[in-house]
Order: structure tokens, then C-alpha cells, then sequence
């Protein structure tokens, strides 16, 4: 096959001692095949298969050109002509991600042929999908460049009276003027006490003076997500808040500093996290994760995380500080690891911007 990263999945089945494999999550479908739509791909020697319904077939033929395209008849389980095309090719052990198929799809497929066995994937293509190639990389960085520019056009809409909703609508209506597919995820925008929630969804709460305001967004891009977080300062903030904030750009300075082909996930996070304890503050989050077709991939920076830094990982440094009841910051940057360190794919400064 002409497809290098289906031939590295299958040198991995190989492994495993399995013949071929049927996936169903939509990025590595799309990260093997180029195929958006519904349905599942079967992968073996022979070749790939996208299996799906009259509704996509077009679409098939056209995104995965490389692929033979099989439509299901009405009534007809998607496994069942999947378990035809392992057969066809001669596969006795196909793998599957028990990490995402259903049980009903699982029973399909065990129903639909007696002389296949199925195993979970070892070796999963999310694994494969971490280390980034030359397209990979340079949508990542566009979908980067477009957040970046959306950021700098909407922080004069930052100000005493606006709404975080208005604030979040304003950043997505830019990365669509400037040529985004979409978001990557859902944009948070949390103000003042709002700030102290990670993962705060942006609602009514209005802009006032002496507010930290986060905004954590991402534009997508060809399928590839881009990841930042930027906390500014409405009008005159207290000394705490600007402690927190040159802690927090601190820690994320030193854990871009520890971003290296070779250096373990929780190493790295230890370098953030240890530098905010000497502070006296704590987070209780990770230090940042992969990016790619999904906004949180591997591999994982955290402090359980055994992964190996390689050069074309695309991961995040967002450490962040957490004040209950009183502020949150969080700086975050997406990161290429290079063959000697790593660059940062987010232009957008860092230093604190008042408003
Ligand atoms: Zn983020
Ligand atoms: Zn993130």
C-alpha cells in the first residue's frame, strides 16, 4: 500500500499478530483514510475499505481516494460487510479500539463471521497519530496563526460592560472571517471569580474593572485544532492577582524550557507544578496534552504520564493558578517539539496585557 501511516498500523498489528483492523473513531478513520463521514474503515494487506450507507458514498469516494468504498444494503449491519472484507483478504484475527466500539457493535461482528477472531488494538493509531508530520504541522500552525489574529482583533471588545458570551461569540466570529473551518472545542471565557473554574462556560457575567479575564479557544483548521489560553487585566488589578499572574507565565516558561525530544510527561509537568507549589499555589489539571485531529491526544503531560517526548509531537504548556471565590489565570501555548527543544506555534504575547 501507498499509505505510509496505514502500513505503519498494520507493521503494528503484525505485531499482535492480527492480519487487519476495523476502526470507527472519526479521527483516526480521517487520520488513516482522509473519510469524514459515517461508517467504519477496515484496514488489511489488501488494502483499505471504507464501509458506510448510500448517504456518504460520494463523499467516500472523493476523501479517501485511495480506498475501496462498500455500501451497506437497508437492514444490513455495517459489520457485516466489514467482517466480509477481513474474510475476503484471508484475515483470521482482526483488532478493534475496545476503547470506543459498543458492545452491539462488538456482538455484530462476532455474529457476522465465526472464523475471525477480534482482539483489542495494542499498539492503538493515536500512538502513530503523535507524532505530527510536515501537513500535519503546518495546519496545526495555521489554525494557531488564525487564533492568535482573532485574539488581537477582539481584545478592544474587552472592556467594563461587555458579557464573557459576547466576548467568546466575538473570537469565534473571527476565526470563521479568517478562513477557519470552525472551533476546535467549546471557547471558555470565565471573568473574575469566574476565572477560578478551569473549564468555565461563558455566560452573562459582565466585564468590570479590576477582573482577570481567561479565554481558553482554539480555530480549527483542515480537521487540526489549535489550543491557547491568554488571561488579561481589565483596568487596575490587586497585587495578589498580578502575583498569580507572573507565577503562572513564570511556570509556563520553565515547562517550555523542559520540552525536549527525550523528557518524560511528568517530568515536564513537575517543572510547572513544582515551581507554582514553591509559590503556594497548586493546580489541579494537567500540564498540557497532544493536539491534532482531537483537541486532547497524546501524547499527555501530567503527573502520571510515562510518555517520551518525540520531535514532531504537537502538545500544550497551560499551567494555571486557581483562587476560589477571588481569580483564575492560565497561560497556555501550543508547542512542536523539535529535534533540539521546541517552538512555540502561538505568536501571541505573553506579558500581561491591561485593558
Ligand atoms: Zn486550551
Ligand atoms: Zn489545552
Amino acid at each position: 500500500m501507498e499509505n505510509r501511516r496505514a502500513n505503519a498500523l498494520l507493521r503494528a498489528l503484525a505485531g499482535q499478530n492480527a492480519q487487519g483492523a476495523v476502526l470507527v473513531k472519526p479521527s483516526n478513520v480521517r487520520w488513516l483514510s482522509g473519510y469524514m463521514g459515517e461508517g467504519l474503515l477496515v484496514l488489511t494487506e489488501k488494502g483499505m475499505t471504507v464501509v458506510t450507507d448510500f448517504r456518504y458514498v460520494e463523499a467516500a469516494e472523493k476523501q479517501a481516494p485511495g480506498c475501496a468504498v462498500r455500501s451497506i444494503a437497508a437492514g444490513v449491519p455495517h459489520e457485516k460487510i466489514a467482517a466480509e472484507v477481513l474474510h475476503e483478504a484471508g484475515v483470521k484475527t482482526a483488532a478493534f479500539e475496545d476503547d470506543v466500539v459498543t458492545v452491539r457493535s462488538m456482538r455484530a461482528l462476532t455474529d457476522a463471521s465465526e472464523r475471525i477472531a477480534y482482539e483489542p488494538l495494542k499498539t492503538r493509531p493515536e500512538k502513530l497519530r503523535a507524532v505530527k508530520d510536515a501537513d500535519e504541522i503546518a495546519a496545526i500552525e495555521e489554525a494557531c496563526g488564525i487564533s492568535c489574529k482573532a485574539f488581537e482583533r477582539i481584545l478592544e471588545k474587552i472592556r467594563p460592560g461587555v458579557t464573557e458570551r459576547e466576548i467568546a461569540f466575538a473570537l469565534e466570529d473571527e476565526f470563521r472571517a479568517l478562513g477557519a473551518e470552525g472551533t476546535a472545542f467549546e471557547t471558555i471565557v470565565a471573568a473574575g471569580e469566574n476565572g477560578s473554574l478551569p473549564h468555565a462556560i461563558p455566560g452573562s457575567r459582565v466585564i468590570e474593572n479590576g477582573m482577570l479575564v481567561t479565554m481558553d479557544f482554539g480555530a480549527r483548521v483542515r480537521g487540526y485544532c489549535s489550543d491557547m489560553t491568554r488571561t488579561v487585566a481589565v483596568g487596575k488589578i490587586s497585587d495578589e492577582q498580578k502575583r498569580v499572574y507572573d507565577s503562572v507565565l513564570e511556570a509556563h516558561l520553565r515547562a517550555m524550557e523542559a520540552i525536549r525530544p527525550g523528557a518524560v510527561g511528568r517530568d515536564v509537568d513537575e517543572v510547572a507544578r513544582g515551581y507554582l507549589r514553591s509559590c503556594g499555589y497548586e493546580f489541579g489539571h494537567s500540564l498540557g496534552h497532544g493536539v491534532g485531529l482531537d483537541i486532547h491526544e497524546e501524547p499527555r503531560l501530567s503527573t502520571r504520564s510515562d510518555d517520551v517526548l518525540e520531535p514532531g509531537n504537537v502538545v500544550t504548556d497551560e499551567p494555571g493558578v486557581y483562587l476560589p471565590g477571588k481569580c483564575g489565570c492560565r497561560i497556555e501555548d501550543s508547542v512542536l517539539v523539535t529535534k533540539d527543544g521546541c517552538r512555540s506555534l502561538i505568536p501571541a504575547a505573553k506579558e500581561l496585557i491591561t485593558l
